[in-house]
């Protein structure tokens, strides 16, 4: 547990406290939400920086040769079902046609909604 609070961003008061996940400043009464790192670190973000997650839906925002076979996966493919890995290609995914295949994060664009 981390118990230093940071300065008041509004007023840069020393005195700031924190109630749960807010902090609150008794000088400006001013409160805001704690956004301390988290294991940003280990965050994989797409190529317009949303972050993913297991499960995600994104879509491939270029074409990708398929490494060792002539398969291309076009710009556009859907892919369901992601999973997240440590690596270069930091997701793993099945992409219908090609099979199981491991992607690189930069090259691909979650789908909301
Ligand atoms: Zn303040």
């Amino acid at each position: 547990m981390n118990d230093i609070v940071p300065p008041c961003p509004e007023c840069s008061s020393p005195y700031a406290y924190q109630v749960g996940a807010l902090f609150n400043c008794p000088e400006c009464g001013h409160e805001w939400v704690s956004d301390a790192p988290t294991e940003t670190a280990s965050d994989v973000r797409d190529s317009v920086g949303n972050v993913l997650k297991d499960g995600d839906t994104v879509t491939v925002i270029k074409d990708l040769k398929v490494k060792g076979s002539s398969l291309v996966v076009k710009v556009g493919t859907k892919v369901r079902g992601i999973r997240l890995v440590d690596g270069d290609h930091d997701i793993d995914c099945k992409i219908p046609g090609v099979g199981q295949m491991g992607l690189k994060s930069q090259f691909v664009k979650k789908v909301t909604g």
